[in-house]
């Protein structure tokens, strides 16, 4: 029986929702999945120790640690406590570096839902023009990678890309994806007619509504 342990610091509202619905999905899947939860007065080396134990449990298989960390924490420091074989989000040097020389590895779970999506889709990715506006090592640069080990041409764009620019890497696009966290950035005149868009972005609106980078 597959063993999950998702590691949650602190009391993050989204992040209750994400660990929430990922362990009824484990649940579902027939997973031993336990959520570990630690009050935010954790303290850096507790964590590190938690991590370092589930790592050296043979009942357990894959650890999720929930980022983002309450501040002042250091979740590289966290990261590297995960064993690699058992870092199932993918996020540790050793699962990055596979992803990019394209060596098997895990690889972060909502960049390859990206890919699946469009897959699922039919959607062509080789040789088409993918233009990623956000960078993190969560989202916008694995997908790069993962875009690019499909022979697509990727653009990344991110908070310094000057507005002007960002619009006209935006409208070149035959696969748009937003994955910045700032609701409706992404007008319907930044979209090639006929192009795909990804919106990955989760925010809450004003009135209190889940939306999207992308104003629809
Ligand atoms: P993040 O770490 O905050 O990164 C946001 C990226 O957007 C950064 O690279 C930032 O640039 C860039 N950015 C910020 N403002 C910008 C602007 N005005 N123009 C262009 N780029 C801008 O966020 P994340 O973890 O990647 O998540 C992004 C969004 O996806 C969030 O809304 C998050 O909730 C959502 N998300 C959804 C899922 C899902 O399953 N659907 C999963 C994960 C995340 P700099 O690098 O220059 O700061």
């Amino acid at each position: 029986t597959p063993g999950l342990r998702v590691v949650l610091e602190g009391e993050d509202p989204a992040s209750e929702v994400y660990v929430r619905n990922k362990d009824r999905a484990a649940t579902g899947a027939g997973f031993d999945v336990d959520t570990v939860k630690l009050p935010a007065s954790t303290s850096q080396a507790q964590l590190e120790e938690c991590v370092a134990g589930l790592s050296a449990d043979d009942a357990v298989h894959g650890i999720l640690v929930q980022l983002p960390l309450p501040k002042g924490l250091d979740a590289d420091a966290v990261l590297r406590q995960l064993a690699p074989s058992k870092d199932v989000d993918g996020l540790t040097a050793q699962n990055v570096a596979a992803l990019v020389i394209g060596a098997p590895g895990h690889r972060p779970c909502t960049p390859a839902g990206c890919i699946e999506l469009l897959d699922r889709h039919e959607i062509p990715i080789e040789g088409r023009q993918v233009t990623i506006i956000g960078r993190s090592m969560l989202v916008g640069k694995p997908l790069a990678s993962l875009a690019l080990a499909r022979n697509a041409t990727v653009t990344l764009c991110h908070s310094r890309t000057p507005k002007e620019d960002l619009i006209r890497h935006c409208q070149s696009a035959d696969i748009l994806v937003a994955a910045v966290g700032r609701a409706r950035l992404v007008q319907g005149e930044w979209v090639k007619p006929g192009a795909t868009v990804l919106d990955v972005g989760i925010n809450r609106g004003e009135d209190g509504k889940l939306v999207g980078d992308v104003d629809y």
